[in-house]
């Protein structure tokens, strides 16, 4: 979720913003939570390059400082040592809220901390009924007690339900603050910097080949992810955050590719050699993913540039430098 204050508190348009044609965009100052992290720190990176000033807001749960440390010294950047989940006052143009751990071996460490980390819900519910429509809401209702029970059952409904949490707060300090918001769905993203021990299906792979360790594949590895390249991702974001539009938007890359597949993409990039090994899956494993970006295509005119076959030497070089050092 990315969320935007306007200057001066009121609720603005990205066009009323707008600067006449040849006047110089004023830079901003810019919040990153989570900046210190895989996704923050490549969005810190493009921020600083366009001439804004960013503060980092993060704590080191998942982020590392070696992700910014190339910016330490640059006075238009600055880091801050906080959790999210502690109130801070700072005074922003925008703030890009992307603390929160993203590997489920992360966010299931501590999964009310995983909640709570996007901001906690304020709901107040008031609904009429005609008769005609009772059927099909108790048939909803069925679904939905039916799908409260099996949330209750999931040791990820703290990231699934956390999400979806934040996204509804978001609208309702939206309409009712005025806050000018933004609200993006990330799908799975891959790059440099992402975490060795992450427990990410890309990390685990690029890791293992590295390490000369067969490849671990859940399941029968037939179950399906689109993976996107960071910067396509922060791409998304900026653009989204800099167009008329609230949102949400799916930001992701639709190329789909089984486990097995990927695997393969893996073997040819890095080493012929690597075998994979079959592990028993997790039971709430979803089966496939893929985004549907048409209405980031059509609205925001983005969408992902860089394929898997581009974008995983990138990461392999990192991670080959970051494996070194360990040792
Ligand atoms: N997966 C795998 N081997 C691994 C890690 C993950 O086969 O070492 C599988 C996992 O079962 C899932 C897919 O890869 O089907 C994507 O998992 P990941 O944790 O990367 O992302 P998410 O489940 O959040 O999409």
């Amino acid at each position: 979720v990315a969320r935007k204050i306007p200057r001066g508190g009121g609720a603005s348009s990205a066009s009323a913003r707008r600067l006449p044609v040849g006047v110089r965009k004023p830079s901003l100052r810019v919040v990153v939570t989570g900046g210190a992290g895989f996704v923050g720190s490549h969005l810190v990176d493009k921020l600083l390059a366009r001439g804004d000033s960013v503060i980092v807001v993060d704590n080191f749960f998942t982020g590392r400082k070696d992700n910014v440390a190339h910016h330490l010294g640059n006075p238009r950047f600055e880091l801050i040592r906080h959790d999210v989940v502690e109130p801070i006052l700072l005074e922003v143009d925008q703030i890009y809220h992307l603390a929160c751990p993203a590997s489920p071996m992360h966010y299931k460490f501590n999964p009310i901390k995983t909640i709570i980390s996007f901001p906690l819900p304020c709901a107040a519910h008031n609904s009429s009924t005609s008769s005609q429509e009772l059927d099909s809401i108790y048939l909803s209702l069925l679904i939905y007690l039916w799908t409260r029970i099996q949330l209750l059952q999931c040791v990820r409904s703290c990231y699934d339900e956390g999400k979806r949490t934040a996204e509804t707060l978001t609208m309702d300090y939206h309409r009712g603050a005025g806050v000018e918001v933004r609200i993006a769905r990330i799908f799975n993203t891959y790059g440099p910097r992402m975490c060795l021990d992450d427990g990410r299906v890309v990390s685990n792979f690029v890791a293992q080949a590295l390490r000369k360790q067969p490849m671990t594949v859940y399941g029968d590895g037939k179950q399906t992810r689109s993976f996107q390249y960071v910067s396509d991702l922060v791409d998304g974001l900026v653009t989204l955050m800099e167009s008329d539009h609230i949102g949400p938007f799916n930001l992701g890359n639709p190329g789909e590719f089984t486990m097995l597949e990927l695997a393969q993409v893996v073997k040819e990039t890095l080493d012929p050699g690597a075998s994979v090994e079959f592990k028993p899956n997790t039971a709430d494993d979803p089966h496939m993913r893929k985004p549907d970006i048409s209405k980031a295509k059509s609205l925001l005119n983005w969408e992902p540039k860089v394929s898997l076959k581009q974008g995983l030497p990138r990461m392999v070089s990192d991670f080959q430098k970051r494996i070194m050092d360990e040792n």
